[in-house]
């Protein structure tokens, strides 16, 4: 029982209809000129937004994408400068708030964030941007959201497909901080807990995807999700997702697909953060029980389906081998391969 225990500060308002919120959350930050970031396709949802902070909002930074392209995070930047702007409110999903982290890194706005995925980019100092194929990353208290408002209602448009992955991509971060070399028991509480409020939300969130109860407990799970990773390291499973990323793969989908294969590699060598998953599955075995899991889902099961060639296996294979970092297990080239094989082909892993 030896750890070191970190608390970042977060703030945090929850529950169906805390949107109404948000304008006395920016009150607090004293904040009179609001640029919102959202995606081109949230344009409804940011004009919502805007009602809401009636009177602050300066300008709408709607061109946010995936992987923060530096180009547009340069255009973002200097939209903030020019409106003046004194906070940045990121309505979205890990890409949004993404946009909303780089302003923040070089000018040290405020960020408010209000997730409508389940990425739990918000609760964490983790910022990236990519420039020429290559994406940079860090960690940097200036980026994390002042506040965070987590509605429900936000969510219930979100297809099931995307939420299916997006809440696979959050129990992967609970899982790999239960076996993470700096974890620590409260971390493991939240991972745990996690893992329960998601899996269990999960199948019939995505039978009916616009009843509240199950869009409010993924969203607690992915809260929950977000926190685990924010002071834990993470391992083989995100570092292959990250490197499978490099190869164009998208991002929620690939962590799905990879989760099961990881924990099965991984089994032997972390029983104790297995015995902790198996119990937020109801006693389902950790790697077959989240295959079966993510395959009731209906979302892809094989690296094959979601863009990964076939020529590229043993180049990944060769890319997380190359830098040593902790895991469970040794990680060595034959077995890292057959994992890739095995998620490749969508096999349950045995
Ligand atoms: P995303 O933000 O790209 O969103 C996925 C899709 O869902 C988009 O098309 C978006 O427009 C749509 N969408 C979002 N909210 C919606 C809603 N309420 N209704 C309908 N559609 C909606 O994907 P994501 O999985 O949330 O985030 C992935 C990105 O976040 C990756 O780039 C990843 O690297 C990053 N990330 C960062 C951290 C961190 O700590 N920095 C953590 C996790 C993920």
């Amino acid at each position: 029982m030896n750890f070191t225990y970190v608390a970042l500060p977060t703030r945090v308002v929850f529950g169906a209809g805390s949107i109404r919120q948000l304008a006395a959350e920016v009150e607090r930050l004293g904040a009179r000129r609001v640029l919102l970031i959202s995606t081109p396709g949230r344009a409804q949802m940011a004009a919502r937004i805007t009602a809401e902070l009636a009177g602050r909002v300066a300008g709408l930074f709607d061109r946010a994408v995936m992987h923060t392209p530096l180009a547009l995070v340069e255009a973002a930047r200097e939209e903030a400068r020019a409106l003046n702007a004194d906070c940045c409110v990121a309505v979205g999903g890990g890409s949004t708030i993404g946009f909303g982290k780089a302003i923040a890194l070089s000018s040290a706005l405020p960020v408010v964030a209000v997730p409508t995925t389940y990425s739990g980019s918000e609760m964490t100092t983790i910022w990236g941007v990519s420039e020429g194929g290559a994406k940079k990353t860090g960690r940097d208290p200036k980026v994390l959201p002042r506040a965070v408002i987590y509605d429900p209602e936000l969510t219930l448009d979100l297809p099931p497909a995307v939420s299916a992955a997006s809440g696979m991509n959050a129990i992967a971060h609970c899982a790999e901080a239960l076996y993470a070399h700096d974890g620590n028991p409260i971390v493991s509480l939240m991972a745990e807990e996690g893992i329960r409020a998601l899996a269990n939300a999960l199948p019939p969130l995505i039978a009916q995807p616009r009843d509240i109860r199950f869009r409010s407990e993924a969203l607690y799970g992915s809260w929950l999700a977000g926190m685990t990773i924010s002071t834990t390291s993470v391992a083989l499973h995100h570092k292959l997702c990250h490197i499978l990323g490099g190869f164009g793969l998208p991002h929620a989908e690939t962590h799905s697909i990879v989760l099961p294969h990881a924990l099965r590699y991984n089994r032997d060598a972390a029983p104790e953060a297995m015995a902790r998953i198996r119990k937020a599955l109801q006693g389902s075995d950790p790697a077959t029980g989240l295959y079966d899991l993510e395959k009731s889902l209906g979302i892809p099961m094989r690296l094959a389906d979601v863009g990964m060639k076939e020529k590229d296996l043993e180049r990944a294979a060769r890319s997380a081998v190359e830098a040593p970092y902790p895991n469970p297990r040794k990680v060595e080239y034959e077995p890292v391969l057959g994992l890739l094989r095995d998620a490749y082909e969508g096999r349950r892993p045995s």
